[in-house]
């Protein structure tokens, strides 16, 4: 299992290193925690690259105290942890409480809306009040439980915590454009400004997950998306469209500085794109 998050880590970074797919950073080589890891497990993964650890739940490790020691360890080597919430995803998983969650103490409180399978919306609220992880709101989730959450976070006055994923891979599959258009419906039905929605996704994940892109700062990857309103949206500008719930236009793709692609063909076009002058 080491062996594997460690060849998975070096495969998707050496070849963003060589320069292919377009540049696309992926943080790969997250091992699903098992039955009789010891410190030495996490300390041996750490030195090897591997920086996050997969949903805690879905392997053999399933009782909140078992599982909050080894996310002790691993957070003591630098290593996110994450965990399942709520109902089984697939026959032959198993369901992950709200007890178990708190128990656990992962850094990130993966799909609290569901992943497909929400907790009662009680026990939500309880994870919100009674944890200070991040509350991680998914697309392949419950939907009427994704935009409560958010508002509940939002009057706990924590929308720091909030970040956004698709659960993807799932039953549900793959969704292209899978975080523009959760934040088009966190904004519009949770009633979210659609500059707060963004930032679920963008600085809220950085701070979150400790990663270096994320936020526009000296220092950090020139990582940019360039984006304007639809073409034919109500919307007046990019931040009212969102907030009436149309997925924007992406313009153009930047990636450490480099342009890696023009106007993208899978959103709607964007009424104004980037000139290269
Ligand atoms: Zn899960």
């Amino acid at each position: 299992m080491k062996a594997l998050a460690i060849t998975a880590q070096r495969s998707f970074e050496g070849m963003r290193g060589a320069g292919v797919g377009g540049g696309v950073k992926v943080l790969a080589g997250a091992p699903v925690i098992e039955k009789g890891m010891v410190e030495e497990d996490f300390k041996e993964l750490a030195a090897a690259g591997v920086t996050l650890l997969g949903e805690v739940g879905l392997g053999s490790v399933k009782a909140g105290e078992e599982a909050g020691q080894m996310v002790a360890w691993a957070r003591k080597y630098g290593i996110q942890s994450t965990i399942h919430t709520g109902g089984p995803s697939i026959p032959g998983s198993g369901l992950i409480d709200k007890d178990v969650v708190l128990a656990a103490d992962a850094d990130v409180i993966g799909h609290i809306n569901g992943g497909h399978t929400s907790l009662p919306y009680r026990h939500v609220c309880d994870l919100c009040e009674q944890s200070t992880r991040a509350l991680e709101i998914v697309h392949n989730g419950n939907e009427r439980i994704a935009l409560l959450t958010a508002r509940h976070a939002i009057e706990l006055k924590c929308p720091h915590r909030i970040i956004l994923g698709t659960d993807s891979p799932a039953g549900s599959g793959v969704q292209p454009l899978g975080i523009l258009r959760m934040i088009a419906l966190i904004s519009s039905l949770a009633d979210v400004p659609a500059e707060m929605a963004f930032c679920f996704a963008t600085g809220n994940t950085a701070r979150q997950r400790n990663l270096r892109q994320g936020l526009i700062e000296v220092g950090r990857p020139a990582d940019l998306v360039c984006m304007d309103r639809a073409q034919h949206t109500a919307g007046s500008t990019l931040l009212e469209s969102v907030q009436l719930g149309d997925v924007p236009g992406v313009g153009m793709v930047m990636i450490d500085g480099l342009i890696r692609c023009g106007r993208s063909r899978n959103t709607p076009p964007a009424t104004e794109v980037p000139v290269v002058v």
